[in-house]
């Protein structure tokens, strides 16, 4: 996914064999090619240009110590500042709150929201032991809800049945009242998408987030949509307090420069990983581990 960085980055450790350190200078080039490696992948420029000043402010002046050589020093630094960039800590999915913990899923059509919920609800029966409820609120796309079905149907997490003419905000409370009565540790909400960012929906899911009082509310953001997802990502930010972030398709042959934007564009850490289209296909995503494959 991030080949040319790295080809790009063991390019620069030769040029910068048989120097004693750091400098202005002599960085200038390597640097060139990290944000060149960092435009290929799709990252958005202002995230390219915070990093390379702090990669920068870090590696000048840097004694090359022990065995390393300076270009290794920078690759190191490069690295450390990857890891940064995406949150640094892995940043757990947050159930403390009186049960049922709510988990609010926001995202565009076809993001992979549907999909997550699901693999989320079969993460959280297997790694946390919790009972969980999958509700739907997309009322538009009647596919959407028997998608999820079958998904609970799959993962044994248990379906909250909607009624015909149901509005998404008497679905929301009544699955509530549902989770309550029947000690459901966690009840996650699935809600509708839209193919671009529209004032209804955001409406919709305000609503639904005021009403529901989510301990976590997700952004869900596909990794292959490149650019468009820093500007999803902003819009989605500014309209709903997000806790956190699940980017899916990772798998794909994504540039993957989402993944180094969408922190920096909502300021929540990506709590999961979509790495595959089975349910099996979710992670907890670890900034290091993804640090050390965008390296190779
Ligand atoms: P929604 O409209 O946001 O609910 O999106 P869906 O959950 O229906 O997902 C859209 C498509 O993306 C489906 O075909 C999913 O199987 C696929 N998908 C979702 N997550 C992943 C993932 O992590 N990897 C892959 N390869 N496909 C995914």
């Amino acid at each position: 996914m991030f080949d040319n960085l790295t080809n790009r980055l063991s390019g620069v450790i030769k040029t910068l064999r048989g120097e004693a350190r750091l400098t202005e200078t002599n960085i200038q080039e390597a640097l060139r090619e990290v944000r060149m490696a960092l435009l290929e992948a799709d990252v958005a420029l202002p995230v390219i240009k915070e990093f390379i000043a702090r990669v920068k402010e870090k590696a000048v002046g840097q004694e090359v110590i022990g065995s390393l050589t300076p270009g290794q020093a920078l690759v190191g630094v490069v690295h450390q500042e990857l890891i940064a960039l995406m949150g640094g800590q892995k940043a757990d999915i947050n159930l403390a709150t009186v049960p049922p913990a709510v988990i609010l899923m926001a995202g565009l059509q076809g993001a992979g929201k549907t999909t997550s919920s699901g693999k989320l609800a079969k993460w959280l029966m297997e790694q946390k032991k919790k009972k969980v409820l999958l509700v739907s609120c997309d009322i538009y796309r009647p596919a959407a809800i028997q998608q999820l079905e079958l998904l609970a149907r799959q993962t044994g997490a248990e379906f909250f049945p909607v009624q015909a003419g149901q509005q998404p905000k008497e679905i929301a409370a009544a699955a509530l009242n549902f989770a309550r009565r029947h000690f459901h540790d966690v009840m996650i909400v699935d809600t509708a998408g839209r193919l671009a960012i529209d004032e209804a929906m955001m409406a919709e899911i305000s609503e639904l987030e005021a009403l529901l009082k989510p301990i976590e509310t997700l952004f869900v953001v596909d990794a292959m949509q490149g650019q468009d997802a820093v500007n999803t990502a902003k819009a989605f930010s500014e309209a709903l307090p997000l806790t956190g972030v699940v980017l899916t398709k990772l798998d794909g042959d994504a540039r993957g420069g989402a993944a180094l934007s969408v922190l920096h564009v909502t300021g929540k850490p990506i709590k999961f990983a979509g790495v595959a289209e089975k349910l099996t296909g979710l992670e907890p995503f670890h900034p290091d581990r993804m640090a050390s494959r965008i390296l190779g």
